[in-house]
């Protein structure tokens, strides 16, 4: 009822500043018909397999029972193909509540992260929720991680410093030997999150070896979820891989029975299915060089993306003519205002679709 919206606000429970600080929950567009190509979330568009569903239909039938609270099964999973032991695997409901574990583990009010930016926007809406202070660090103009101003911008409050690689929404990567310049000038104190959930889109000579660098640094914390290219997006989970200490902070921080029974049988499932999932990375590759190369040859500029979409920039009225010709072609994109619009890879008929607006949107760059 609206009454309750019309009292006077004094005699409302009070909500904390941080949360009324924080911009309003615009739900986008939904792909609600067959006609509409969903591009604005880096989904798989790929069905799910048949053995993962077939798993969670058969972990369906004991839903009324709670899951397993530790994810034994899970992390002794995901510890054997990441190559650590399970007690290094901290598992959450995606890896963006994982995440949100980690900043209430390390963050004090008043405390800072720094990140880059542009990239994903949960980084400041997570930290601004804990009480603690996003500091958010100018890409570069080639859309890079600006690794040395980075570096500058950890203070004495600093307790984390995000690194998100390929990075959402430009798609770049961060070169090893950046990374390892920069870790040499982190303090050992301040937890360096680097979150891979692109990871598997990247070419292979494009990998960054972040579980080495893990083992190197007692304070690298690696994330990545089942969201994107193992297609389970709808089912939430994700994982760190932490020291065993931080592990143990991350599991008090998070809630009980977070990661349901059906996600943690379709994410063992899946981890079954690498070889068939590392196909469908294939074909999403080879389509994203595709559609890169024709881009290109349409004049548009777009960093390199090593990610499941691609990146075009664009100041305010360009991106907002972008999405009036990709709203007008049932296509759902990301659009951010004042930088650019993302669109996810998916099949090839969509991807060609989107080609379409871009050839006659008459604004290539
Ligand atoms: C999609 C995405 C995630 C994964 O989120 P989940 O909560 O695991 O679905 C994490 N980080 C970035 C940068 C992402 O784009």
């Amino acid at each position: 009822m609206t009454t309750a919206l019309l009292a006077p606000a004094a005699t409302l429970p009070r909500v904390r500043s941080a949360v009324t600080s924080l911009p309003p929950y615009v739900p986008g567009r939904r792909a609600d018909s067959a006609a509409i190509a969903p591009l604005a979330s880096n989904e798989s568009h790929f069905a799910p397999l048949p053995s993962v569903l077939d798993a969670v239909a058969s972990a369906a039938t004991r839903i009324n029972r709670y899951p397993d609270a530790a994810a034994v099964e899970l992390r002794d999973r995901i510890a054997a193909s990441v190559g650590v032991s399970a007690d290094e695997v901290v598992v959450g409901p995606g890896s963006v509540g994982v995440l949100q574990q980690l900043v209430t583990a390390v963050c004090d009010a008043g405390d800072e992260v720094v990140f880059g930016w542009r990239s994903f926007e949960a980084y400041p809406l997570l930290v601004t929720l804990a009480g603690a202070r996003p500091v958010a660090v100018a890409l570069t103009a080639s859309e890079q991680h600006d690794l040395d101003a980075m570096a500058d911008a950890i203070g004495p409050r600093t307790r984390a410093v995000l690194l998100c690689t390929p990075n959402n929404p430009t798609g770049t990567t961060i070169d090893g030997a950046a990374l390892d310049r920069f870790l040499a000038r982190v303090p050992r104190d301040v937890l360096v999150v680097i979150d891979e959930a692109y990871l598997e889109f990247a070419a292979p000579g494009r990998r960054l070896d972040a579980v080495a660098r893990y083992r190197r640094h007692g304070n690298v914390v690696l994330l990545r979820t089942f969201s994107k290219a193992y297609g389970l997006a709808g089912l939430r989970v994700g994982y760190a891989i932490t020291h065993p200490t931080m592990a143990e902070a991350l599991r008090r921080t998070g809630l009980p029975f977070a990661v349901n029974s059906l996600a943690q049988a379709a994410a063992i499932a899946s981890l079954d299915a690498e070889a068939e999932l590392a196909e469908r990375v294939t074909t999403l590759i080879d389509e994203r060089e595709r559609l890169a190369g024709e881009l290109h040859d349409l004049g548009w500029t777009l960093p390199d993306s090593q990610a499941n979409f691609v990146w075009l920039r664009a100041d305010e009225p360009r991106r907002e003519h972008l999405l009036a010709a990709f709203d007008d072609a049932d296509i759902l994109v990301r659009g951010y205002a004042g930088d650019g619009v993302r669109i996810t890879v998916a099949d090839r008929a969509a991807n060609d679709r989107v080609l379409r607006v871009l050839a006659t949107s008459g604004l290539t760059r």
